[in-house]
């Protein structure tokens, strides 16, 4: 969600109503062999309390964040920080955050700051209210609407 928030707030509130058409997409497939073929040698896709699904984490101190995009985008940078929040809030310290382009071999490292936190909390509080709004937010008419599981639905 807080993905979708930076991407598209339209795509988080449809996402957040029940329409989702995203395991059915292209990019999901892909994004699935990518992740078996190129990180096999470590613990991979932790769910926790059905809230985070992290892509991999080492010793519970480095989490990785896999993008199979090869453009590198704010909204990733600020999913990665918000499950280093979110476990810290559940007692868990993690050490670093790393986002990972395997397709374009990149690599970022983020820590969380105080900054960092604060920014989230408020970001929390925004999702909050688009998700809750009772109207479909617009459509971004962005050249990324056309990889987007949602295509269809806006624009048919
Ligand atoms: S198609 Fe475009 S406007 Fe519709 S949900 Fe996706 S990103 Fe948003």
């Amino acid at each position: 969600m807080v993905n979708y928030y930076f991407v598209c707030q339209r795509k988080l509130w449809l996402f957040c109503h029940e329409l989702k058409f995203e395991d059915e997409s292209e990019r999901v497939r892909l994004g699935k062999i990518l992740d078996e073929n190129s990180y096999n040698r470590n613990e991979k896709h932790i769910m926790l309390d059905n809230v985070v699904n992290i892509d991999m984490i080492e010793s519970w101190k480095v989490i990785h964040e896999i993008k199979k995009t090869k453009s590198i985008e704010k909204s990733a940078e600020w999913q990665l920080k918000y499950y280093m929040y979110y476990l810290k809030q559940r007692g868990i310290e993690i050490e670093k955050g790393i986002l990972d382009y395997p397709k374009i071999k990149e690599r970022f490292e983020f820590q969380l700051t105080k900054e960092d936190e604060t920014k989230i909390r408020n970001l929390l509080k925004k999702i909050e209210s688009v998700i809750y709004a009772k109207q479909t937010p617009h459509k971004i008419n962005s050249k990324i609407c056309k990889s987007c599981a949602y295509f269809e639905y806006c624009y048919s």
